[in-house]
């Protein structure tokens, strides 16, 4: 598997370190340049995103078809 460079998730930055994993085995990693620490899953969660944003959506369809029960 090659190695995927991983940026900031903030800052788009690349000067980002390893920091350590978390209990649940998730790489940690730090941002140089803006300081803030953020988790590996981030950076590979778009998939996720569109799920809960479909989620989310569906959620909101049930809302409506709900208020027009009433
Ligand atoms: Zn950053």
């Amino acid at each position: 598997m090659a190695f995927q460079k991983v940026k900031c998730i903030y800052c788009v930055g690349e000067h980002v370190t390893k920091a350590g994993r978390q209990a649940s085995k998730i790489q940690r990693f730090k941002c140089k340049e803006c300081k803030k620490a953020f988790q590996e899953s981030y950076t590979n969660s778009g998939a996720k995103l569109q799920i809960k944003l479909l989620i989310f959506k569906m959620s909101l369809n049930y809302l409506d078809f709900g208020l027009q029960l009433f």
